[in-house]
Formats: structure tokens, sequence, C-alpha cells
């Protein structure tokens, strides 16, 4: 029986970044994936949902610059755009195997890194059977690392094929653009659907609400701007609304809504994407068998170990945050806890995200929202784009930055976010001075490239240092500095 020092069950972003951790500590190490390399990272998930995007984006720009090059309505099409997409798919998956391939050209005591196709069950703490194509497996393996990740949520009452009414796993299936399409679940990766088909402008986008606001994580003045630009590309928004049914009739979608002041009404699309959520994927691992603890959302963890010492769990099957990223840490971290000691702890106040709207939103640390739920005083500053001479560069200022920081003299920077083009750009910056546990001193004087938007960060600052180029009292409609104490209490 083959023997190895880790075993990695689900070769997704988190699996991934486990194994090559664990060749840094000369392990012999066995990644196994039944499915596709990479896992959600790559497929129906961050990287090909990314490139439909960026193909969005550009329909958007042709359509904004067609009158001034005089250019015809584009043609847009769907073929060439989902080859697009699997071209992008196919390119990163290959990546992810080359590498492994070459590694194991490499193969040396130090080096021993084995890509297993086949589904994994775990038959003991210390050995897992693989069932593939070429039969049933069992190896021996010192350590485990469960990372098979998650699968969309799907609900009891709708009848989901994939293809008519699908979750995100089966856009992929889309032959064209549907002419119209509902989406149910106005989280994000509902909302970058949403402008994604609405971009396209081939599809009549309506989403389903149960609130009076999509994204209700996130901060009013961020949704105001996200809405609007959704409801002038089109897409209705069935805003206070309980789906009462949802089925497939004659090949297409019929749905019924109850609205808040008790209204119901019918409606009929040709296509419905539902989108409420992800679930963790623990079942048929074995799990319960061999004693590994489980609550009703999965894994119980404690900084990634299982309540088996040498099993360990990370990513998304962990049921904490479902993004690549922290994936990534968290494969990574539990190597380091397995087989030396982590230079850092596990900490996610400082993980920056994007979400891909219309325009993008990218944020680190707390929003105003989540400060208040937290008890926290804090002083917010923000700046909008149109002072930022890299946004009129870009010919749209629609957008802000807004940087929340401690209520006291240290002025220590909680959270950040920023609407607009190229929103991303600085966020690295400010997630590296959070888990420094930084005030915003640094960010005054650092002299930034420029144009760029980061340059409307450094303005936040010195907002909050009262000496900022352009001045509040002058300005109050375009930059602003306050401080929120206590329930409500913005003075
Ligand atoms: C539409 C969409 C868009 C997204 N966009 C973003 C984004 O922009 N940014 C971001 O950071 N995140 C994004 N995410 C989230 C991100 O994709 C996930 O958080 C990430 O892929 C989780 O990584 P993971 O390794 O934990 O799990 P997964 O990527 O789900 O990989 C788990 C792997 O384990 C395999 N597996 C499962 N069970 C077994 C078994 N028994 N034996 C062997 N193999 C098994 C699966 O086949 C899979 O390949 C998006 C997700 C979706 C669905």
């Amino acid at each position: 029986m083959a023997k190895y020092d880790l075993c990695v069950i689900g070769a997704g972003p988190s699996g991934y970044a486990a194994a090559m951790r664990a060749i840094d500590f000369g392990k012999k190490v066995l990644l196994v994936e039944k499915a596709e390399i990479g896992g959600a990272g790559v497929t129906n998930g961050a990287l090909s949902s990314k490139t439909w995007w960026e193909l969005a984006k550009n329909v958007n720009s042709l359509y904004l610059h067609k009158s001034r090059y005089n250019l015809s309505t584009p043609e847009i099409n769907f073929n060439e755009l989902r080859d697009e997409v699997e071209a992008a798919v196919h390119e990163r998956k290959d990546m992810l195997t080359s590498h492994i391939d070459k590694l194991k050209k490499l193969a040396s005591e130090k080096i021993s890194i084995t890509l297993m196709k086949g589904n994994a069950y775990l038959k003991s703490p210390h050995s897992v059977e693989i069932t593939s194509d070429k039969g049933i497996e069992t190896i021996e393996t010192d350590y485990i690392i469960l990372a098979t990740g998650s699968r969309p949520c799907k609900l009891d009452n709708i009848p989901i094929d994939e293809n008519i009414i699908m979750t995100s796993d089966g856009i992929s299936n889309l032959k064209e653009f549907p002419k119209s399409m509902v989406i149910l679940g106005a989280g994000v990766i509902g909302c970058e659907f949403a402008t994604i088909f609405s971009s396209m402008r081939c599809t009549k986008v309506n989403i389903i609400d149960k609130g009076d606001r999509i994204l209700p994580f996130e901060d009013e003045d961020v949704v105001e701007v996200i809405e609007q630009n959704m409801e002038e590309h089109n897409i209705q928004i069935h805003r206070s609304s309980q789906m009462i049914r949802m089925d497939i009739v004659d090949g297409e979608v019929e749905y019924e809504l109850e609205y808040s002041d008790g209204r119901k009404e019918v409606y009929h699309v040709e296509k419905a994407l539902v989108s409420v959520g992800r679930v963790p994927n623990y079942e048929n691992l074995g799990l319960e068998e061999i004693g590994v603890e489980l609550n009703n959302r999965g894994i119980i963890d404690n900084d990634t170990q299982t309540s088996v010492p040498n099993i360990y769990a990370t990513g998304d099957i962990t049921a904490d945050i479902a993004l690549v990223n922290v994936g990534e840490l968290e494969g990574r971290y539990a190597v380091e806890r397995i087989f030396g000691t982590p230079a850092r702890k596990l900490v996610y106040e400082n993980i920056s995200t994007i979400m891909f709207l219309n325009p993008e939103v990218a944020g680190v640390g707390l929003n105003e929202i989540q400060a208040r739920n937290k008890g926290i005083n804090y002083k917010v500053a923000s700046v909008d784009y149109s002072l930022i001479p890299r946004a009129i560069a870009k010919r749209n200022t629609q957008g802000f930055v807004k940087m929340l920081v401690t209520d006291d003299d240290e002025m220590k920077i909680i959270g950040l976010r920023v609407v607009g083009e190229h929103a991303s750009s600085a966020m690295q910056a400010i997630a590296l001075l959070i888990s420094m546990d930084k005030g915003i001193e640094e960010i005054a004087e650092c002299v930034h490239p420029h144009p760029s938007i980061p340059e409307g960060i450094q303005e936040c600052v010195r907002l909050f240092l009262g000496k900022s180029t352009f001045k509040p009292y002058a300005l109050n409609n375009l930059m602003q500095c306050k401080v929120y104490k206590g329930e409500n209490e913005k003075v």
C-alpha cells in the first residue's frame, strides 16, 4: 500500500495551495481530485465568471464609445464569448496540471507530489480509499487535509435542471444568451451574473430580492450606486418580494412573487438562475464513521484542525468565508501547523474582496454596518471620484473612496470601501496596514503614483488629518469627514 506524509482531498484553490506548501517541507504529498483541477476557483466559479465579467465590460465599453468612433451596434456572438471563457478555464487548468507534471519530473528526495484522479473516502484517520476509472486503491497517510469545497445551495421547491432553471454550475450549459432571465438571490454571485447578462444587452434581467435592497451586508451608499446602474441597464429588482413558486412550464420559467404589501404577481422568463448561497461538501467522505465532529453547518474546526487530530479542513468546506484567497490562506496555514510553526495567526480581518459589478466594488476590513454591529466608534472620510484625476482621465467619475478609522488619536484603519473604476488598485496596501495595526500617517505623506485611484485614498487620509488638498467646507457634497459615536449618532 502506498504511503504518504500528507493526503490532500480536493484540488481546488485551497487543496492545491496546501499541497504546494507541503512540498516546501520536503514531504511526500498526494493530491486527490475527483473532477476538475482548480475546483470552483477555475471552472463554474471564480475564473470563469470573471472572464465573463471582463468580456461584459468590453461590451459595455463598445456601447459607450460607439458613437464617438462611428461604430455600428456591436453584434454579440454567444459562442465566440463562451469559447473565450472556456479558453481561460483551460489555460488555468493546463497551467496547474503542467506545474505538477514538471514537479514530478524533478522528483527527488525533496520533492514528491502525486496528483490522482478519483473520489476519496476516508476508511480510517490514516487510510483513504480512492475510486477511479482504474479501480479502487487505498493509501496510507500520516495527515489528511479535507479541501472538498462547496456546491450551490438548491431549494427543495425549485426544480433545478441546470438547463432552464440553473445554479452557477449550469451557466456553462447555456447555448445562447436568454432573452429574459430571473435571478433568485441578490447576494454577490447573483448580482455579478445580473451585471454580466445585462451588460451584454441581450437579456432582460430580473432579480428577486427579499429585502428592500440588494447586497444587504453592504453599506447603503455603496448599494445605491450599484442599484442605480443596474436599473439604468434595464435590470428589474423585485424588492421586498418572496418567491412563492418557481416552475418549468412549456420549457420556460414561471414564477410567482408575493410583495410585502400582499400583492401577488406571476412572471414568465426564459431562464432562471438560483443563487442562494453555497453548502460545504462534507458528506460521503466517511467523516462521521471515523469520529470527525460535525454540526449542521459542516465540520467543526479549531484553526483548521478537526476533532480528529491528524485531519484538517480548509477552504469552502469550513463554511466560513468562501473565497479563493481565504481557501489558499487556510490551506497553507494548515500545512504550516502540521509540519512546522505558522509565522502568523490565522486572521480574517484584513481580507480584501472585490465584487465584480458595475462599477467594481473593492473592500478590506469593516464597513459601516459591521463597525456599528460591533459597537465600534469610528471616524469615516469619503472622497468622490470626481476629485481624482485618474477617474477624470477615464471619463468616468462615478464612485467614491470611503475609509473608516478608530475614533481616537491613533486613527487606526478599520476598513476601506472603494466603488468605481480600478477600485481594487489600493486594497493590498491598506490590508497590510490593517494587519500591521497601523494608523494613517504613513499614507498621508507617501508619494503615490499619479494619476491613480489610490490618490483618492490618500486624500481621505489627509481629510482625517485636516490637511486635504480640497476642503470639505467648500465641497461638502463631494467629500466628508464624520464621526460615528454610539447608536445612530453621526456628527
Ligand atoms: C460563480 C462563482 C464566482 C466566484 N467568484 C469568486 C471571486 O471572484 N473571488 C474569490 O475569491 N472567490 C470567488 N468564488 C468562490 C471561490 O471559487 C471558492 O471560495 C473557492 O473555489 C473555494 O476553494 P476550495 O479549494 O475550498 O473548494 P473548491 O474550489 O470547491 O474545490 C474543491 C475540490 O474538491 C473536489 N472534491 C470534492 N469532493 C471530493 C472527493 N470526495 N474526492 C476528491 N475530490 C473531491 C471537487 O471536485 C473540487 O475540485 C466564486 C465562486 C463561484 C461559484
